[in-house]
């Protein structure tokens, strides 16, 4: 499509909704608004429009201007109090310092339009030019009550610092890196959005759900908004009260059985691990026959483990390595000794069996000798005394209620 046709024929361009759904809710809270072109056939996406490097940015300001004030329009007509998504990049933004778009906002506020209730999309890939320069901008739009949402993150990681800076209101991560990536890598990836979201108090919004699976992962991921074609596709004004495919109060009510199967499964484990260990507790004389008393315990946990230790209560180890090696235990008494205080959560871990004298399951991580996955199960021998048991790889994998 040349671009000049279609920004000199604005009246065959309208705007069409995808819903976003609140998870809150379960239902629709807003919708992005994105372009269709009527070639005289049919209508096609404006996306290779507004993506294409060649078309002059003043098109584009003028063509998405005219779907905001068709969206805007719309807003006031339908009475909803629903959240309207818009995308600018960086470079349109900059036309005219942005204040085309920021009258055309304030002239519908006067109509009832809050501008709360707009959300800007700006794609993470703009902040490689003129980033402050586009950061002010986004703070003055900022003061006027307009939302940031921050497109596509995780494209690139390298961006973290500037999102930290800018503070948007949401994240929205594209499900296709669930696609892109192993299983270990998008939870690499999840994990550390994630925490940037909580540091700036961002929701999540994941875009390009196309099944329940990724439906699943979007909620066990803390997302707060869901969107894409499983859920509703982009369509023009006028479409039913509930244009939503699936059920998604029903979907969610799955999701949360089997999680909570899953937890319970894991801490049934944690139960039965402790009871084993409580009944070998008699066995324990204190750290002068400490190796003797793990030697006792291996045969209990050699399904599970393959590798066990006791720590004082400063971190130090005070016992030898018991190693799985094969199907043997193999004693190494090098490693007695060894300060373990400064991994992370290792005291504080410690304190709370202290406290509460209770056994503790760690997270799943990766082991730095091995670089294997495990977890580390950890117990109070007594007030001084704690045993460390590893669980093993492969009898994580065996049990998924371990893996999450
Ligand atoms: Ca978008």
């Amino acid at each position: 499509m040349d671009p000049l046709d279609i920004v000199s024929n604005l009246h065959n361009i309208k705007p069409v909704y995808q819903p976003v759904v609140s998870a809150i809710t379960h239902d629709v809270t807003g919708y992005e608004v994105l372009g269709r072109y009527y070639t005289g056939k049919e209508w096609i996406s404006l996306g290779p429009f507004f993506h294409d490097d060649d078309v002059p940015e003043e098109f584009k300001v003028e063509v998405d201007q005219h779907l905001l004030e068709i969206a805007l329009t719309d807003m006031v007509a339908s009475n909803q109090e629903t959240y309207l998504f818009i995308n600018r990049n960086a470079k349109q933004l900059m036309v005219n310092d942005g204040q085309d778009l920021l009258d055309t906002l304030i002239r519908f506020e006067q109509k009832g339009v809050s501008m709360g209730r707009i959300i800007l999309e700006v794609t993470e890939h703009d902040f490689d030019e003129a980033f402050d320069s586009l950061h002010h901008l986004l703070l003055y739009y900022k003061t006027y009550g307009i939302q940031i949402a921050v497109d596509n993150v995780g494209a690139k990681s390298s961006n973290i610092d500037r999102i930290r800076q800018l503070k948007p209101h949401i994240l929205k991560i594209d499900t296709k890196l669930i696609r892109r990536h192993n299983e270990d890598g998008f939870q690499d990836i999840m994990y550390s959005l994630s925490m940037l979201a909580r540091r700036i108090g961002a929701a999540l919004l994941f875009e390009n759900i196309e099944d329940s699976y990724q439906l699943y992962v979007a909620w066990k991921h803390g997302g707060r908004f869901y969107q894409g074609y499983y859920l509703a596709q982009p369509a023009f004004k006028g479409t039913p009260q509930s244009p939503l495919q699936v059920d998604v109060a029903e979907r969610v009510e799955g999701y949360v059985r089997r999680e909570k199967v899953l937890v319970e499964k894991r801490l049934r484990f944690i139960l039965s691990w402790e009871d084993k260990l409580k009944k070998l507790l008699p066995q324990w004389q204190g750290p002068k026959k400490v190796d003797a008393f793990i030697h006792a315990v291996t045969r209990y946990f050699n399904e599970e483990s393959f590798r066990m230790y006791i720590c004082n209560s400063d971190g130090q180890q005070i016992s030898s390595n018991f190693r799985k090696r094969k199907d043997e235990w193999v004693l190494e008494e090098n490693k007695r000794g060894s300060n373990w205080s400064f991994r992370p959560y290792f005291l504080e871990n410690m304190m709370h069996m202290k406290t509460w004298k209770k056994a503790m399951l760690s997270d799943v991580y990766s082991d730095i000798d091995t670089r294997e996955t495990i977890r580390t199960f950890s117990y109070p021998l007594s007030d001084q005394h704690f045993l460390f048991i590893d669980i093993r790889y492969a009898f994580l994998y065996e049990n998924e209620c371990l893996l999450i």
